[in-house]
């Protein structure tokens, strides 16, 4: 993406599900808008407060404060000024679509902004929260005549033949379903991340250490580092066909109901200490969290 292409995109409005997802998923887009001196704005649903598979030793609010926390020194490293989270539960936002909706919708008309940026259907993971947060951000975006632009994450096919099984054997996706990856020529906008770019994403993602580190751990820094250096995003006007294409909530809570068993076993399979779409503490990181 060049800087009249990322110029373009005029006020940013980024909506995910829990912290770490727009660092993940949009971290390079961010950085680039707020180095043009655009304004970003970034909204988490959730605190995250159930990304753990150590929930003894990490209760939900001793790891909402501590993801807080992290999520701040993340988008301090890319330069994003403005945080907002909603306050929602981790794990439920299908149950909240009514308030979820209204408050994405409050937001919109708050900052007005020109580009919003969010999940594609697929929420990257088929993670039932990041499925929701899509559901909330097209009604909003159709309510509203399609006004301004809408872009949403999508794995680029190329990414995908490189790292979907790995991607699927550390229990990244949610459900037995997997993405259908977009040859990075058809993106609407393309961020192959590389040099300073991509050195400050990787440094934003492990400010967030208790949900990253395992899995730098796991990987090593290096491929760690050629797995997040590449961002893609589709516009929705070209995907949304008619109104209420978007997944019903009944069938998120099914998908919800069958992840955890299998996405532990997927993590137990491979003796990698993660369990939560991208990862999650580990015992044995709890203290290093904490200190
Ligand atoms: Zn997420």
């Amino acid at each position: 993406m060049n800087r009249s292409r990322i110029a373009d995109l005029g006020t940013v409005l980024t909506i995910w599900a829990h912290p770490d997802d727009e660092t993940y998923l949009a971290g390079g887009l961010m950085a680039a808008a707020v180095a043009a001196g655009q304004r970003v704005v970034c909204v988490s649903a959730t605190a995250g407060e159930l990304g753990t598979d150590d929930p003894v030793a990490w209760p939900p609010e001793r790891l909402a404060a501590v993801r807080r926390l992290e999520a701040a020194a993340a988008l301090a490293v890319l330069g994003v000024q403005e945080h907002r989270f909603l306050g929602l539960p981790d794990g439920g936002l299908d149950l909240w679509d009514d308030v979820g909706a209204r408050l994405v919708s409050e937001l919109i008309d708050e900052i007005r902004p020109d580009t919003v940026v969010t999940f594609g259907p697929d929420g990257f993971t088929f993670h039932p929260d990041h499925l929701a947060v899509h559901r909330w951000v097209r009604a909003a975006w159709e309510a509203r005549g399609r006004g301004f632009r809408l872009l949403e994450t999508a794995w680029t096919a190329e990414s995908l033949e490189r790292f979907g099984a790995l991607s699927a054997r550390i229990g990244v996706f949610m459900t037995d379903e997997r993405p259908v990856g977009v040859p990075a020529a058809a993106l609407s906008e393309h961020l192959p991340l590389a040099g300073p770019a991509l050195d400050r994403k990787v440094t934003a993602l492990r400010a967030m250490a208790s949900q990253v580190e395992p899995t730098v751990g796991a990987f090593g820094l290096d491929l760690f580092t050629a797995w997040v250096a590449e961002e893609g995003f589709v516009d929705a006007a070209r995907t949304a066909r008619t109104r209420g294409t978007a997944r019903t909530g009944r069938t998120a809570r099914a998908a919800r109901a069958g992840r955890a068993g299998r996405a532990g076993r997927a993590a137990r399979a491979v003796g990698v200490p993660v369990d939560a779409e991208f990862g999650s503490i580990p015992a044995q990181r709890s203290e290093m969290v904490a200190a």
